[in-house]
């Protein structure tokens, strides 16, 4: 059997491809979301599902642990789960900026955390951080998810930086709009069309399938190669 790799926020989107692309190349996975039975659900045979809200490492740290004891260590941990609330700053609750930071840093924080020291041991590893091209450019109404991918960017270069020696790989993979659920957290009508008059410009963004191929791309390099950021878009997008 092939090793284990361990998925946040598999439930929906980027993340549920990602755990249909990994199955299909034989590897038994993790898949971790709030939403564990819609996880269950999925047509994969070597899995563990596990309730995780990534705010929470002990959860992360127990469904590890749980799918370790079955398949192994993690080989590869893809810290993908992550929220968007579009809209301007001074318009936004501060509840929805304060939940950004928890999921889309904290979360990927924990993520690093829950696997780095095992992976050191071994010498081995690769990890792979969700980011966004909002971790490169600022766009309107973006500033919150802007930052919190910036940061995504910052810890994924700052930490493999201090490891680099180690075998152990990290990428950041920074895809530009993909069609999925994510902007079912923002309410307002005027940015939603903005949005997707943006988006059907260049043709409606790309297909959950093209980022989980390219992260499995990354993965499946000799672990000699290390991939360390990648930007993905829809052709047509001038950003
Ligand atoms: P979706 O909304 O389709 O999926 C988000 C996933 O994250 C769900 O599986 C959700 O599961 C999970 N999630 C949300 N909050 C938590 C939490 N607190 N704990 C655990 N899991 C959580 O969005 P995408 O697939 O688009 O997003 C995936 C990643 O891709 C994100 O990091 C996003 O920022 C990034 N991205 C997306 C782009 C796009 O255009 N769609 C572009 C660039 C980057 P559940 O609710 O069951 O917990």
């Amino acid at each position: 059997m092939k090793k284990l790799v361990a998925i946040t926020g598999a439930s929906s989107g980027i993340g549920k491809a990602l755990a249909y692309k990994f199955a299909k190349e034989g590897h038994p996975v993790l898949l971790m979301a709030r939403r564990v039975e819609i996880l269950e659900k999925f047509d994969i045979k070597d899995k563990v599902c596990a309730k995780v809200d990534v705010q929470n490492i002990d959860e992360i740290k127990n469904a590890i642990k749980l799918a370790e004891k079955k398949y192994g260590p993690v080989d590869c941990m893809i810290n993908n789960a992550g929220i968007m609330f579009l809209n301007l700053f001074h318009e936004q609750p501060l509840q929805h900026k304060y939940d950004m930071l928890d999921v889309n840093v904290k979360g990927v924080i924990n993520g690093i955390d829950a696997v780095l020291n095992d992976m050191l041991k071994r010498k081995d590893g690769t990890i792979i951080n969700i980011s966004s091209i909002g971790g490169r450019w600022i766009f309107r109404n973006h500033a919150i998810y802007n930052g919190s991918k910036f940061a995504v960017n910052a810890i994924t270069e700052g930490v493999r930086k201090e490891v680099a020696g180690s075998n152990v790989r990290f990428s950041s993979v920074e895809p530009g709009m993909v069609n999925t659920d994510i902007l079912s957290r923002t309410d307002d009508k005027e940015i939603l069309k903005d949005y997707n008059d943006e988006k059907w410009s260049i043709g409606g963004g790309l297909t959950t399938d093209n980022t989980a191929d390219l992260c499995y791309y990354i993965y499946s390099l000799p672990q000699m190669v290390n991939i360390k950021e990648v930007v993905i878009t829809h052709t047509n997008d001038g950003n």
